[in-house]
């Protein structure tokens, strides 16, 4: 099953993330991190197709997503 991390320290709840996943499994948390701002969180995480498309969206490169015992970071643009 994919793994959805977020770094929630890095997040500065623009929600994109929230937007782009297909399964629409992310969420705004209810508290707020460090900076004050709400982070993203994985509402479903059985759900996840591990499409990345979080990750891809995220412009703080805040997720990772784990799948099938390899590590995604992000796209080398
Ligand atoms: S990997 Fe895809 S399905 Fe899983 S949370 Fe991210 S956008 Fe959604
Ligand atoms: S796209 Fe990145 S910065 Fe924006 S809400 Fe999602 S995790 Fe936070």
């Amino acid at each position: 099953m994919p793994m959805v991390q977020i770094d929630k320290e890095r997040c500065k709840g623009c929600e994109r993330c929230n937007d782009a996943c297909p399964q629409q499994i992310l969420a705004m948390s209810q508290d707020l991190n460090e900076k004050g701002y709400p982070y993203s969180v994985v509402v479903d995480p059985w759900r996840c197709i591990g499409c990345r498309m979080c990750a891809i969206a995220c412009p703080d490169l805040a997720i990772e997503v784990l799948s099938a015992g390899t590590q995604y970071e992000f796209f080398a643009y």
